[in-house]
């Protein structure tokens, strides 16, 4: 018979992982991308219900967010799962190099379909585990959609479907198993639309205003400016729309699209803000019009060093 809290939660787990193997198998199947997870939410609601949680759904008003509870009194422990695929993941199973199912398909190649059925096992394993030692607690299951770029955990922290909870534990599939330090940055998605006058580059280039110019120039300026940002900020770009394919036009739009990091929000409050100097600056030069668009915004993840090292030791 096992005696200690782990030997309870190992029998646990493996009386209960069958179903949660299926369910992984079912998501990895079901390739539903950022905030559209509605066929794996509702298996991961339905395994919820079955394993006797008080299950609420739309979340923050996301449609695909879930929270499942169980347990009374004591620490509110949440158990965060997410189920979304990834665009250009397409992924044939049981293959460990790259085989796309479909060509630029979805899919949860990085093992995104383990996120959510793996943290979901855990919920009934700590939840019986509690209820077989009479230790009191409530577990949550916190489905969360779009772990990829959506950052519905921000949405869900604003609407305050956390405020309660005394510890968050999630994880992510990697090359190793153990227990990371959050280093997580805080980090805000834009991007930069120049606007300028389309002409012939080679009959009227003086009418011309160019908008790839404009975001050639913004690069430029970021490069100078990474020698003076802190060693710990990241910056990185992509032009998305390069205003054209011919040469000879030239072009009167282009987006670049910059993605900015740093180890604290107010640190990176202040450099986007440099960022933003700078793309207006090539906007000057170049007799462009700028306008910004933010497409996400993350704060850093808060630690909790204590209980990192107590998952250290079980592990
Ligand atoms: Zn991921």
């Amino acid at each position: 018979m096992p005696t200690s809290v782990t030997d309870l939660l190992d029998a646990r787990i493996n009386e209960l992982q069958a179903a949660f193997c299926a369910l992984s198998d079912r998501v990895w199947d079901t390739t539903e991308t950022n905030y559209l997870e509605y066929q794996s939410v509702a298996a991961h609601k339905a395994l919820l219900e079955q394993q006797g949680f008080r299950v609420e759904t739309g979340l923050a008003g996301l449609p695909t967010a879930v929270m499942g509870e169980a347990g009374d009194g004591g620490p509110v422990i949440a158990i965060l799962g997410e189920f979304d695929a990834l665009p250009g993941l397409s992924q044939q199973a049981g293959v460990a190099m790259p085989r796309p199912e479909s060509n630029g398909g979805n899919g949860h190649g990085c093992g995104h379909n383990l996120l959510g059925a793996g943290s979901l096992l855990a919920a009934p394993a700590v939840k019986d585990t509690l209820a077989a030692l009479g230790i009191k607690g409530r577990i949550r299951y916190y489905g969360c959609p779009a772990e990829e770029g959506g950052s519905s955990k921000g949405f869900m922290v604003r609407a305050g479907v956390f405020d309660d909870v005394d510890i968050a534990i999630s994880w992510h599939p990697a090359a190793f198993t153990g227990v990371n330090n959050p280093i997580s940055l805080a980090c805000n998605e834009l991007n930069f639309h120049f606007s300028g006058r389309a002409a012939h580059a080679a009959a009227s280039p003086h009418l011309g205003r160019s908008s790839l110019d404009a975001v050639e120039l913004m690069n430029v300026g970021v490069n100078y400016l990474r020698e003076h940002m802190p060693s710990t900020a990241r910056i990185h770009y992509a032009v998305t729309d390069t205003g054209g394919h011919s040469p000879n036009v030239v072009q009167a739009k282009a987006t670049v699209r910059y993605l900015i990091r740093s180890r604290t929000l107010p640190d990176l409050l202040a450099l986007v803000e440099r960022v933003k100097n700078v793309a207006r600056g090539a906007a000057l030069m170049t007799e462009t019009t700028l306008r910004h668009e933010v497409l996400s915004g993350d704060a850093n993840l808060v630690g909790n060093t204590p209980l990192e090292q107590l998952m250290h030791r079980h592990i």
